[in-house]
């Protein structure tokens, strides 16, 4: 499973974190839902594997705690998405299609 290109369609926005969208349903520590609009990762998928923060030529991610989260204990937050150039690397490196970049929807 990959992150849903049309979650903002699909999905409610329910809150705002550190300047970015939370996009539900939340039901924490379990469920957490998507970070990010312009660069939106799923934290429901996301394994930690760091590749995006690695990659990110401007770094846009930072890692957030997601304690007793059942896929990992940290996520890749898309902190500083507004500073995205839109390279795709992140998109092309998520081993787990957890993010979905488009400038369209920002
Ligand atoms: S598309 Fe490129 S610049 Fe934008 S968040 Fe991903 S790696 Fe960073």
């Amino acid at each position: 499973m990959a992150i849903d290109p049309q979650f903002h369609e699909n999905r409610e926005k329910v809150d705002t974190h550190d300047g970015h969208d939370v996009w539900g349903p939340v039901d924490e520590p379990e469920k957490l839902g998507i970070h990010g609009t312009h660069v939106a990762v799923d934290f429901d998928l996301c394994i930690a594997d760091g590749a995006c923060l690695e990659d990110c030529p401007v770094d846009v991610f930072e890692w957030v705690d997601s304690p007793d989260h059942p896929e990992s204990e940290r996520k890749a937050d898309p902190a500083n998405e507004a500073q995205c150039i839109d390279c795709m690397l992140c998109v092309d490196v998520c081993p787990v299609d957890a993010i979905d970049v488009d400038a369209g929807r920002a």
